[in-house]
């Protein structure tokens, strides 16, 4: 036999049993997002690695060690994409879409070459949302009561909110020096990252998940003492909204992010409810990465999701995958006439789910099927029924004997039944017609 060819480590199928609980979730987004104004934006999974470099920056634990990058048979420097606003704001600038403001959002995996863990994947999904052209701290507000609405939709009530601002290009260079004296009089306390960071990219000493570095961490100078008037002005702005929104939240001065491109507001909404790796959604301004990028001078901001940190908070007990109705056909004629019967139901009920039986076999055998398939229905066809242009309709969840039901009448049983279960079919327009079920 020949051996079997596994996954990559770190990166996941995402069986059928699982897969009703990510449309759910996506469904929910996508709603969400519509309600607000935001479209989407599709790009590759693929980019030239520069574009990586120049937006997260060298110096990152993403494009230092995590980055998928290769050379193509034509020697392109290409790497799969590690996140997602980079290739956003290189696609927004390529199709001239930063002339006017823009709210767009994108979903799909990205790629990260981390040691896996739980809630770290090496390919894992987000979705993100992209703001161009807006400057204010109100639709830094915006995002945050968007993302408020997301978790209430979701029914999770349990996510709190971490902000700071990290000041524009000229107060972070102020704030490196203070960090930088401060953390080469502690050199001894450095570990070998932090070490070679405090003279590459001193911020992201802050950003170490060493827990032996913490206590310096926390005792290091503060960036809001380095802010200048419009960057304070601009954060108290977003902290009054917050307030006056009700939405709890806490200045976390250490929070800087784990990409070099965020400017002013930063923020995380983290779960206590995932170990280590708590952080769901992660964002903030950008409002420099544009015109580094080639592109004019255009604020922005942005934040991305962590979908299998979210999937891992959502009870999965109301999320019900099976069909509404399992289409049962025994004998020759009825077998050759239920798929047709099932396509004209499912004409006539949009929203209906319905599964036809395949492959023949026993009465007794496919009402087991139907059973374990986690339909709320049985329809029965057998020949005799077919005659009748009937079917037999037996509830599989509850108590209920088995009645016999008239072709014309089932797209009025049908949802009266589904909507008492609780299931959403709708009931129909039009009622079924006799000819075309039958096979000839
Ligand atoms: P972290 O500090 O958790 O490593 P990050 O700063 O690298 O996060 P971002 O690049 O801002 O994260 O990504 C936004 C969100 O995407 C994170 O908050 C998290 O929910 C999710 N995420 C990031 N990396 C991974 C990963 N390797 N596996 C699963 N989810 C991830
Ligand atoms: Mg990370």
């Amino acid at each position: 036999m020949p051996n079997k060819i596994q996954a990559i480590r770190g990166m996941h199928d995402i069986l059928p049993e699982r897969s009703a609980l990510w449309q759910h979730l996506e469904e929910k987004a996508r709603n969400l997002l519509d309600r607000y104004g935001y479209r989407e934006l599709r790009t590759p999974l693929v980019e030239v690695t520069e574009l990586f470099k120049r937006s997260i920056g060298e110096v990152t634990d993403i494009v230092e060690k995590e980055m998928y990058s290769f050379a193509d048979r034509g020697g392109d420097k290409l790497a799969l994409r590690p996140e997602g606003t980079a290739s956003c704001v290189r696609a927004a600038i390529e199709h001239g879409l930063l002339e006017q403001p823009q709210r767009l959002w994108y979903c799909g995996p990205m790629f990260r070459r981390e040691r896996p863990q739980r809630g770290r994947y090496r390919q894992f999904h987000q979705i993100g949302v992209e703001v161009f052209g807006l400057e204010g701290p109100d639709i830094d507000l915006e995002l945050i009561l968007m993302t408020r609405q997301f978790w209430r939709m979701l029914g999770l009530d349990n996510l709190r909110l971490e902000i700071n601002s990290l000041g524009d290009a000229h107060e972070r260079a102020l704030y490196r020096d203070d960090l930088s004296a401060y953390l080469s009089s502690h050199s001894e306390r450095l570990d070998g990252d932090s070490l070679k960071r405090l003279s590459t990219n001193p911020l992201r000493v802050l950003d170490s998940k060493n827990p032996a570095m913490q206590q310096l961490i926390a005792d290091a100078p503060s960036l809001l003492d380095c802010l200048g008037e419009a960057t304070r002005t601009h954060f108290t702005n977003l902290c009054s909204g917050l307030d006056s929104a009700g939405i709890p939240y806490q200045i976390n001065q250490r929070l800087v992010r784990g990409l070099d491109y965020y400017n002013r507001t930063v923020f995380e909404w983290i779960s206590d409810d995932l170990g280590a790796q708590g952080t769901v959604c992660a964002g903030g301004r950008y409002d420099g990465l544009v015109s580094q990028l080639g592109g004019r001078p255009t604020p922005a901001v942005g934040f991305a999701m962590g979908l299998e940190r979210l999937i891992e908070l959502i009870d999965p007990g109301h999320i019900d995958s099976g069909p509404d109705a399992y289409l049962v056909a025994v004998g020759e004629r009825a077998q050759a006439a239920a798929p047709l019967l099932a396509d004209r139901l499912r004409e006539q009920m949009p929203k209906l789910r319905l599964l036809c039986h395949c492959g023949g076999g026993s009465f007794k055998s496919q009402f087991k099927k139907a059973d374990r398939s986690g339909s709320q229905i049985a329809l029965v066809l057998g020949d005799a029924e077919l005659d009748q242009n009937s079917v037999g309709l037996k509830p599989l969840r509850h108590d209920g004997e088995q009645r016999t039901v008239a072709f014309e009448a089932l797209h009025e049983i049908l949802p009266r039944i589904l909507a008492e279960r609780g299931s959403e079919t709708s009931a129909s327009e039009s009622s079924i017609g006799e000819a075309g079920i039958r096979a000839e």
